[in-house]
Formats: structure tokens, sequence, C-alpha cells
């Protein structure tokens, strides 16, 4: 498998390098880093000051030279009635998107004691893991140190191992 990373907008080069490691840690995969790419026009939603996560999908779908494709960006984003997301993909498609917008919160709460930066970096892992996951066919999944059980807090992403449970891993091959 081959996945190409989609920066859209400004990316820094310390949360490429995390996204490809671990894809690179979970996957049998080949990562490649897209050239820059500007935010889609029209996924600016005025009145919600947000943008709309299947605008960057399609983006990365579209300029994508991998079988998958993950968009990054530092802009918040919404799906549909979801105030926000911190990623999305459709099963088994070939485009997802993750935001780190709201991933950079100073710390996990006392979960551990790294530092903000550990504990950014290892979201942006486990994010990045998880949409490519749903890209090759895994749904959500019920073990909640598992990368692919569904997480709509930083608390709950920062309980999820960089890693696919047991039963995931088997679904994979
Ligand atoms: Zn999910
Ligand atoms: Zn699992």
């Amino acid at each position: 498998m081959h996945v190409d990373i989609v920066p859209v907008g400004d990316v820094p080069a310390t949360v490429k390098r995390e996204a490809s490691d671990g894809l690179r840690s979970v996957y049998d995969c080949d990562v490649s880093m897209h050239e820059p790419r500007s935010i889609p026009a029209g996924a600016h939603d005025e009145s919600r000051d947000q943008y709309r996560a299947e605008e960057f999908i399609d983006l990365a779908q579209r300029v994508g030279k991998g079988d998958k494709n993950i968009a990054i960006t530092g802009k918040d984003l919404y799906y549909r009635r979801r105030n926000y997301v911190f990623g999305l993909a459709y099963l088994s498609g070939s485009g997802s998107v993750i935001s780190t917008y709201r991933l950079q919160t100073s710390s996990d709460g006392g979960f551990s004691n790294r530092s903000a930066s550990d504990i950014f970096a290892d979201r942006v892992r486990k994010e990045v893991i998880h949409e490519i996951g749903h890209t090759i066919g895994l749904e959500h999944c019920d073990n909640k140190r598992c990368v692919m059980n569904f997480s709509p807090t930083v608390r709950q992403v920062d309980v999820k191992e960089p890693s696919l449970c047991g039963s995931c891993q088997r679904d994979v091959i």
C-alpha cells in the first residue's frame, strides 16, 4: 500500500514526520509527502468559522498519488451535525483528513507526565492511523486502547495506543 500525505495550508515539519512515522509503524506501507496545497475554496463556513471536512477529503482524493491519501490541516474541521472532528474518512475510500487544531491542548489532564509536545505528537500519530484504518475498511472498535476506538475528546485519544488491537489487526489481513 502507498499512502500519500497531503499537507493543506501550513503544516509543521514535526507533524508531517509524526504522521509518516505513525503510518509506517502500523501498516505495511510506503509513505510519500505531497507538495503543500492551499485550503480548498468553499471549505470555509462563515457562520461557524470552521471548515467542512468533506472538502479536504475530496482534495486528498483528487490530488493524492497514493492508494490511500490523507490531508493534514491545522484548520478546525466539522462534519454534518458534529461540532468538530479530529479527522474523517469514508469506509474503504481513498481519501481522508485529520486536523491538528483541537489536538493541541497543553496537557492530557494528568493522564501521564509526558511533555505537551510528546502528547501532541502521539495524538497526531493516532489520528492518522485511525483515519487510514477506515480507508482500509476498519470500523470503530469497542476496545478503548485500540487506535480504532471512536474518540471524540482528546482525553479518549490519549487513552488509546498508537496501534491496532489484535482483532483489528486480523481484519487488516
Ligand atoms: Zn473513526
Ligand atoms: Zn481494535
